[in-house]
């Protein structure tokens, strides 16, 4: 019955009978292709443990006399056989500092007396107030009233109706009525609107707006392209749409923003902080934090903190922050602890407006004005005893307030006379006036040197105010996944378009291709253009998935558009770097010059995901396929695409023939799932140099051989079409019991029924770790959980729903030389494919890649099967692994601080699920509290994850929630689409715990692997011999941790929107991989802070000046990227400026 088959062993594949599961009988299936296996053997060089490799240093030494930057491609894939062994990097240790929200937040009393009554204001706050108010002699009140709009891009209107309805108003308010009253201030945030109204405005108005934000009254505060949320949005877009405000504020106002202003978002994290003291900010302020937070600061006094990173043991990264005290920024919560005094201090009357402030307030004359004036005074003390300084900040506005013109006279008018009343008596001892947040700052700074210190961060975060009960915003954090992954697609390609641009504009400028610059400045529009599409998605009602549906879709529109016009944009890039000189001579005379280069699949619409394109291989030329490294270290990519023939093979840039696989195409009849015969899928590793675009080439050959063709498992199959159909591939029945996939390094076992993992064994250690993997829901309760919220149902049946239950799994699983991957299909709602490689790359080698399809909706599926409901409804979908990995009774999990470091979080029991979700955009691990295992699920978008029992780690995948969850968005959730999730997973050995947590390298190695990836793009119409196989960015690769993040072309100042200027914006990023686990990798050299010497650009670069982060001052100048230092963690950015093209020669 058991059939074996010696073979060489690097592919292995077996069904584990119930009864033989001890005795692990293989069925061993092979194919001897010819050559096919030997370099995929290779056993890495163990010549060099740290530092560059051998050949590196070769490099080094012959560039360090010459300073040649000519580039050897081969030499770029050096440092090929690193093992980083864990001695190699010095431990960090953990910073001290007055709180650690990680220690803190547990201690909390999560059901306070006061849940009911909304209000922590208590008798012990009032004694204390009453005790600060008698020594107000000697340290009198002062009071900042900041009048302000909170405005939206996006939310229940678009961006665009927003603006057209009510910001373009506000602005121009704005700029008429601080003319008049002209003690008044204003803050603005969003530079999204405010760039969209500079443009139309007159230069008059542009000359006011000016003049008004020189003087101080109007301050441009955080200055980000939007108020960017904190929780879902990735590192790289999070700089960017800083980058893009900051960028246009500088060159066309003049202006850098010294003061953060984040009170939407929904919880606060630590990157934001980071990334404005990088900017040169000073202070920032943050709004919605947990009820209990809110409570103890107050109680603590300590709003006012200098927030710490979790890596930073100097301190020098703090950023001074100041926590409102109350719920939320309007009015009604902002003077004091009694919101329905504080509704009377509103002052907006617009006829036909009915509210509860229209109720309560009334204008302010001189018979009232004694009386509102010591009500006020009373808020206002009370709001300054919870500082030690006596400084109150009061934010007067609320969402897009200020859009008429009234408005403008009546809050001025009323608090005029307020201030004037309080000022002008010295009894008070209070002074009161109209400021802004530098205003705020600088005298709390004047009373107050030194802060408490804070590290951590400020998720998850509960309201109690509009219930009187918890309530979790965890649920924004998987809300619309679709939206989630189709931003970091885009994030993803406009990088990758950001530094081909960068790279080919300033080669073009350099070696005189006029052609070629013309071309590309005539595009720098759309480069922009992408920049802001993607910016705005980064808005906190975005990304979030928290807008209208119909606004969701708009914004997706600008994605696909940005994807478009980036991916477009990549391959002129492309195209122009790869030109041989004689088909650059003919440029001119070709039609469409530079776009030859396409992807392999087409989107028309952004809501179905990409479909690929079989490559057709004619019999005379091979194919091209180019491919471009976005990282500034070599890397091994799985290149997969489709081909319409089975003879074919593959060369790399020189010419050497790689080991390719070739799987079927599925298309399922009704009646089981059927081979198709007229498109197959190629896979295959291609070995990609540091930032380098290279040539693969796909060859027809004479005959075809069943050598690369993977073998194949269902049970599922279609019947035959007819007696003689002979299938293009061995096709065999999945047999009973569980199933076995083995590389050289793993071997995973499958629940046979399911096709669910179940353990990974680490071939070298023989250790066995379990990781079931399930797929179940919470039911959530209706109107509680929503586009924000998240609460599972109390009084479900169960507390999680099978959700596959309804349709009997269909299981297929290709094996070959390349990969063996298995495929579980639950009707149209799930399809999982777990893959390990066949290479001996580390670390692909040594993780497992799985994939998610999935749709909950069942709109846009051709496939749905009977048996399950037609549409979900109230369910939460996750995937969990369930491990026996020993993470603490109170487990302890890991989750990625938008990409900047890792955040501890240990479970707080008594808050419930909802409490224990937490964001992550890229990463999450476990690990054993000692010496043991450690467990990383490496994502390609933002979700929310929880380590709810001892061992376990889940995601949560998708969300459909019938019912809005009355949090002023106004509808539920589903709109579902069909998704593709992505995952790396990873067991690792560690030493234990770390003080600061970190990734390994393998885990960073992977990371930027699913956050960037290739795209393939095809020569459409281009002669073979018109391409050069490679060009490359670099001399030499970078060490290990030096992330490259950006090369982006800055515009030229006048024309911000327009035209790319001389100069580009670099920013690395040192993601400081652990110390502590036993991570090979391969494809790298050394843990150095700094570039190798000798590392330079195949560029001719004019000057180089150390900057802020977002490029608008700068730090003096440097010669050579080697004396650039990167400390671990911290990002540092530096201008480039390329040299002016030589004067135009005449025509020859
Ligand atoms: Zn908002």
């Amino acid at each position: 019955m058991v059939k074996m088959v010696p073979r060489r062993g690097w592919l292995r594949l077996s069904f584990l009978g119930l009864l033989a599961v001890c005795a692990l009988v293989y069925v061993y299936y092979y194919s001897s292709a010819a050559g096919t296996p030997q370099s995929l053997k290779e056993k890495p060089q163990a010549d060099s443990l740290r530092g560059s490799g051998s050949a590196a240093d070769r490099r080094a030494e012959r560039q360090s006399d010459g300073g040649s930057s000519s580039v050897d491609g081969s030499d770029l894939g050096s440092g090929g056989g690193q093992v980083i062994p864990s001695r190699a990097c010095q431990p960090i240790s953990a910073p001290k500092t007055d709180v650690n929200t990680v220690d803190q937040f547990p201690k909390f009393e999560f059901q306070p007396a006061w849940m009911r009554g909304k209000e922590f204001w208590d008798t012990n706050f009032e004694k204390r107030y009453l005790k600060r108010r008698a020594k107000w002699k000697k340290l009198p009140l002062k009071v900042f009233l900041m009048p302000h709009s909170h405005n939206d891009p996006g939310w229940l209107k678009t961006y665009e109706e927003y603006y057209f309805h009510q910001t373009s108003k506000i602005l121009q308010n704005m700029i008429d009525k601080l003319k008049v009253h002209n003690n008044m201030t204003f803050i603005w945030s969003e530079i999204s609107f405010l760039s969209l109204w500079y443009e139309r405005a007159h230069p008059t108005l542009r000359q006011q707006l000016k003049e008004l934000v020189s003087s101080g009254r109007l301050e441009i505060v955080t200055g980000g392209w939007v108020m960017t949320d904190e929780a879902n949005v990735h590192l790289y877009a999070m700089v960017d749409q800083l980058i893009e405000g900051h960028q246009w504020l500088s060159n066309v106002l003049g202006v850098q923003p010294v003061s953060g202003w984040s009170v939407d978002p929904f919880g606060h994290g630590a990157a934001v902080p980071y990334l404005l003291h990088e900017s040169g900010l000073k202070g920032t302020v943050i709004q919605r934090i947990h009820y209990a937070w809110k409570q103890w600061l107050a109680e603590q006094q300590l709003g006012d903190f200098h927030w710490r990173q979790v890596w930073d043991t100097t301190g020098d990264s703090d950023i001074l922050c100041h926590n409102r005290p109350y719920d939320i920024y309007s009015i009604k919560h902002s003077c004091g602890p009694h919101p329905q005094i504080c509704l009377g201090y509103d002052f907006r009357k617009v006829p036909g407006e009915y509210t509860e402030y229209t109720i309560k307030s009334v204008p302010i004359d001189d018979h009232n004005v004694k009386q509102k004036a010591e009500l006020l005074l009373e808020q206002y003390g009370r709001t300054g005893s919870l500082y030690p300084h006596n400084v109150v900040l009061v934010p007067i506005g609320d969402d897009f307030r200020y859009d008429h013109a009234t408005e403008w006279d009546q809050q001025y008018a009323s608090y005029s006379r307020l201030l004037n009343f309080i000022n002008s008596d010295p009894k008070y001892h209070a002074n009161v006036q109209f400021g802004t947040l530098k205003d705020y700052f600088a005298e709390v700074q004047n009373r107050m040197r030194d802060y408490p210190s804070l590290q951590g961060d400020f998720f998850v975060y509960s309201d109690i105010f509009s219930e009187g009960r918890p309530a979790y915003w965890s649920g924004y954090f998987a809300t619309r996944p679709y939206w989630k992954v189709l931003d970091r697609q885009l994030e993803a390609s406009l990088r990758s378009a950001e530094i081909l641009y960068t790279w080919a504009y300033a080669w073009a400028v350099q070696e005189g291709q006029a052609r070629v610059v013309q071309l590309l400045e005539k595009d720098y529009e759309k480069l922009v253009r992408a920049r802001r599409n993607l910016a705005l998605f980064q808005h906190h009602d975005a990304i979030t998935g928290t807008s209208k549906s119909y606004v969701m879709h708009d914004y997706a529109i600008k994605l696909h558009e940005g994807l478009h016009d980036t991916i477009a944009l990549a391959g002129e890039a492309a195209e122009a770097l790869l030109l041989t000189p004689g088909a650059m001579a003919s440029l001119d005379h070709r039609a469409a010059p530079l776009h030859h280069l396409q992807p392999d699949f087409e989107r028309s619409t952004y809501e179905r995901l990409p479909r690929k394109l079989p490559i057709t291989v004619p019999r005379d030329q091979p194919r091209l396929m180019v491919m471009f490294n976005s990282l500034g270290q070599r890397r091994y990519e799985v290149v997969k695409v489709l081909i319409s023939t089975l003879d074919i093979r593959v060369t790399d840039e020189h010419g050497h023939e790689v080991p390719i696989q070739i799987n079927p195409v599925w298309n399922d009849t009704g009646n089981g799932m059927a081979i198709l015969s007229t498109q197959y899928e190629l896979l295959f590793v291609a070995d990609l140099p540091p930032l380098s675009v290279i040539t693969y080439s796909i060859h027809r050959t004479h005959d075809s051989t069943m050598d690369n063709r993977a073998s194949v498992y269902s049970n599922n199959y279609a019947p035959a079409p007819d007696q003689n159909y002979s299938p293009p591939f061995e096709t065999r029945d999945v047999l009973p019991g569980d199933i076995q996939l083995e590389s050289d390094h793993l071997k995973l076992l499958f629940d046979g029924t399911t096709g669910m993992l179940r353990s990974i064994t680490d071939k070298t250690s023989g250790h066995v770790t379990q990781t079931a993997i399930r797929y179940a829901a919470y039911p959530s309760a209706q109107f509680k959980s929503g586009a924000y919220l998240f609460k599972p149902d109390p009084n479900a049946r169960e507390p999680e729903e099978d959700v596959l239950s309804g349709a009997k799994p269909r299981l297929f699983i290709h094996s070959g030389p390349v990969a063996s991957e298995l495929s579980v299909m639950f009707g149209a709602v799930l399809m999982h494919t777990t893959r390990i490689l066949h290479t001996a790359h580390q670390p692909l080698s040594s993780a497992v890649y799985m994939e998610n399809t999935f749709n909950l909706g069942g709109k846009y599926n051709s496939t749905e099967t009977p048996g399950f409901p037609p549409h979900f409804r109230e369910t939460e979908m996750f995937m969990r692994i369930m491990t026996d990995i020993d993470n603490g009774a109170e487990p302890t999990f890991y989750t990625d601080q938008s990409g900047l470091n890792m955040q501890k979080r240990v479970r707080v029991q008594r808050i419930g699920i909802q409490g224990n979700y937490y964001p992550i955009t890229s990463s999450t691990m476990i690990e054993d509290s000692g010496p043991g295992r450690r467990l990383t699920l490496l994502t390609d978008h933002a979700t929310g994850a929880a380590a709810w029992q001892q061992g376990w780690l889940e995601v949560m995948v998708e969300r459909r929630t019938f019912y809005d969850d009355a949090r002023g968005m106004g509808e539920g959730v589903t709109d579902q689409k069909r998704t593709v999730g992505r995952y790396w997973l990873l067991v690792e050995n560690t030493q234990g715990p770390e003080p600061v947590a970190r990734l390994s390298l393998a885990a960073h190695h992977l990371s930027n692997d699913l956050n960037y990836p290739t795209i393939p793009l095809i020569n459409e119409g281009l002669n073979a011999d018109q391409l050069n196989s490679g060009a490359h960015l670099i001399t030499r690769p970078l060490p290990c941790p030096l992330h490259l993040m950006t090369f982006r072309t800055l515009p030229e100042p006048q024309y911000p929107s327009l035209l790319p200027s001389r100069a580009a914006l670099m920013i690395f990023h040192n993601q400081a991989p652990s110390c502590t686990t036993s991570a090979a990798v391969e494809t790298c050299s050394g843990l150095n802070d700094s570039p190798f010497p000798g590392t330079e650009l195949t560029l001719q670069v004019g000057s180089i000046q150390l900057t802020s982060l977002t490029a608008t001052s700068s730090q003096g100048p440097i010669t050579t990227l080697p004396e650039l230092h990167i400390p671990h963690h911290r990002l540092r950015a530096l201008t480039l400026t390329f040299p002016q093209p030589p004067p135009p020669t005449p025509a020859d």
